[in-house]
């Protein structure tokens, strides 16, 4: 049975996917978010449907798959649509969330998630699903190179930045912040310190001692 949750989150391209793998690899279940988000927009599902009656059929590819890069550049411009989008995914997102938990084994969970701050994401009602939330933060430029490499151009890194959260926000919540700076294996030495701080949450959450 899991008992603790965390939520893991950071800014697009701050390394944090990086983090919730080093940390399956201490033992945590990794649950990714946003790919379940991504699960919205298979064919022959309800989300989908709903999907194609806001976006209108011109968001599809030859195959009938949705064009994710170009329902991105619409929602990631107008905060609107990145809304009707929202309304679609996110009840889905957290019916998914609860089940996957409640069917994990391992007693801590990672939530991989690029949307924290923002909305109220992996919420039961008015509950979050997390215990603690992890961030990570990475200097901007390294953040715009990481982007480019994985092929968006500056105005679409721009308005995918716009969107989300700032890291002020996201360190206002955070529980614990780890500065992805450095080399990969700076980052791993970080999370085995971390790692420490988790193996101290999960203690005080089953004995009780943390609220
Ligand atoms: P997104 O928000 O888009 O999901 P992310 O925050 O999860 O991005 P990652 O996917 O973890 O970011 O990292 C982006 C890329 O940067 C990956 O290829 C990863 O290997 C690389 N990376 C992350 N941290 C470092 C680092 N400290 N040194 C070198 N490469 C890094």
């Amino acid at each position: 049975m899991t008992d603790l949750v965390i939520g893991l989150t950071g800014g697009i391209g701050s390394g944090k996917s990086t983090v919730g793998q080093m940390m399956e690899i201490k033992g945590a279940s990794l649950i990714d978010v946003d790919e379940i988000g991504r699960s919205v927009l298979l064919p022959d599902t309800r989300t989908f449907e709903q999907i194609l009656n806001h976006f209108g059929k011109d968001i599809l590819q030859r195959d009938g798959t949705v064009n994710r890069k170009k329902l991105g550049n619409i929602v990631f411009s107008n905060p609107s649509e990145l809304e009707a989008l929202e309304k679609i995914s996110h009840p889905f997102i957290n019916t998914t969330l609860k089940m996957l938990i409640r069917n994990e084994s391992s007693p801590v969970v990672v939530l991989d998630m690029a949307i924290l701050v923002e909305k109220p994401l992996a919420y039961d009602g008015s509950v979050p699903l997390y215990d603690r939330v992890v961030v990570v933060e990475s200097l901007i430029e390294e953040r715009i190179a990481r982007l480019k490499l994985r092929g968006l151009t500056r105005p679409e890194i721009h308005d995918r930045f716009i969107s989300q959260g700032s890291d002020q926000e996201r360190r206002a919540i955070a529980d614990q912040i780890i500065k992805n700076d450095g080399s990969l294996r700076d980052l791993r030495d970080k999370v085995d310190e971390i790692w420490t701080l988790v193996e101290d949450w999960l203690a005080g959450l089953t004995s009780g001692c943390i609220s």
